[in-house]
């Protein structure tokens, strides 16, 4: 955190987002990619010198690398880096940056997946943890077999460096899992003479275990261990320089376990569809401690109604705008044009021929024409919660005001008179095709 502020305080794009996130956003005209930060203002706040794009940290451009590296941890290749790098941090092009990222990677380049085979066994839906469970076995992989474990429901994915591969050798280690989260009601497994021996099938009887091989000539009815082994091996196949193939396999399963997984139920994490909870790393140290983020919840909040109220309510005189409308108990809005800004919030607004007094927030921006935002990459902008002032004001334009009338009663009084009392009735531009213009 300390290093990100120190970094985006001099960043050449960020200090002028965070000067202009100040200054109340909107005064300062910021150009290329300072500009683009401030298309989702409401999502812009600031913690401790940070830079925060709704609960992701802004990195600036000099740590960035870094950032990447931290999010290739494991090589979990571009879609899970991606859905990773949404949980944490944020700069713009972040996403191109991540796939030029693994492109450059060699080890993911060699390891390249194998299209993937289809599952023409289809097991039923899990409804809940641990209840069914795919194991299997991997290898012999330079030099090391594996026993592959995935609970059915959330693909949370043990995997056991094994020494033997033997039926007496599986079972002590499904014990100790077993004991650790329970017996499953179902094990699949292929047809591998650990599973077929007349051991195994006693300790799948004693622990009320209903042991489901697969057919034999059927092996992808193990799909999902199956299609696990695959992924287990392209990871260590990454980091086949690397001595340690240990911490090489705990690192995988770490990423694998605390990052969103589209195959677990509502895409969540299979830590947090199966532990309850996301798994803290070392990218969580990015999120600012809990008692810092609650605080800054607040801080959020009260940025974005600043923003919210306060961006599009900053008018220069002569911008057009639509000026809230009282009376007939009903509130309306017709166009206008602003003459002066009396204050911080307070403007006067030349309404046909008439000038009225309102408040910011009875002000809208009236746009001449309709130029949409520049299109941004959706992936990388998260929706806002709710939509942006420069949004509303552009998509849900008031209907033009079929009636222009005189400022009513309730008006704030203006301590400028208003033009001329006189009480004429005000000049409406009415199509009469017979007149030849409408001076
Ligand atoms: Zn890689």
């Amino acid at each position: 955190m300390t290093d990100v502020a120190k970094e985006t305080m001099i960043d050449e794009v960020l200090k002028d987002v965070i000067a202009s996130v100040r200054s109340n956003i909107g005064t300062k005209k910021l150009s290329g990619t300072a500009a683009k930060y401030l298309q989702q203002p409401q999502q812009l706040s600031l913690q401790d010198d940070c830079l925060f794009f709704g609960s992701r940290i802004v990195i600036p451009t000099t740590l960035r690398n870094r950032i990447l590296k931290q999010l290739h941890e494991g090589h979990p290749g571009v879609a899970r880096m991606k859905v990773l790098a949404r949980q944490y941090v944020f700069w713009t092009n972040i996403n191109a940056d991540i796939e030029s990222f693994v492109k450059k990677c060699r080890n993911c380049q060699e390891a390249q997946k194998a299209p993937i085979k289809t599952e023409l066994f289809s097991w039923p839906k899990e409804d809940r943890p641990w209840n069914r469970v795919h194991i299997d076995y991997a290898g012999p992989f330079l030099g090391k077999n594996y026993l592959v474990i995935v609970d059915a429901y959330s693909k949370w994915p043990e995997v056991i460096e094994m020494k033997s591969t033997t039926s007496t050798a599986t079972i002590k280690q499904l014990t100790q899992l077993f004991a650790q989260f329970g017996n499953p009601e179902t094990l699949v497994s292929d047809n591998g003479t650990q599973f077929t021996s007349q051991e195994f099938a006693d300790f799948c009887k004693a622990n009320g275990i209903n042991h489901i091989r697969s057919p034999p000539y059927h092996p992808q009815s193990n799909g999902q261990a199956e299609r696990f082994v695959d992924t287990v091996k392209r990871a260590l196949l990454k980091d086949k320089d690397d001595a340690n193939s240990s911490e090489t396999l705990q690192k995988f399963l770490m990423v694998y376990r605390r990052t969103p997984c589209p195959s677990s139920p509502n895409s969540r994490s299979p830590a947090e569809n199966f532990l309850g909870r996301p798994l803290r790393s070392t990218l969580s140290m990015l999120n600012p401690p809990r008692s810092i983020l609650k605080n800054r919840d607040e801080k959020m909040e009260q940025q974005f109604n600043r923003h919210h109220n306060a961006r599009p309510k900053q008018f220069e005189p002569e911008d057009l705008v639509w000026v809230r409308d009282y009376r007939l108990g009903q509130t309306k809005w017709i166009s206008g044009q602003v003459l002066l800004r009396l204050g911080n919030a307070l403007y006067d607004v030349l309404v046909n021929d008439n000038i009225v007094r309102r408040h910011a927030n009875q002000l809208r921006r009236r746009e001449t024409d309709d130029t949409p935002t520049t299109p941004w990459d959706d992936f990388d902008w998260p929706q806002p919660s709710s939509p942006s002032p420069s949004q509303s004001s552009s998509s849900s334009s008031p209907p033009p005001p079929s009636q222009k009338l005189p400022p009513s009663d309730n008006d704030v009084p203006a301590t400028l008179r208003r033009s001329e009392r006189h009480h004429q009735p005000p000049k409406r531009l009415n199509m009469d095709p017979s007149l030849k213009s409408y001076v």
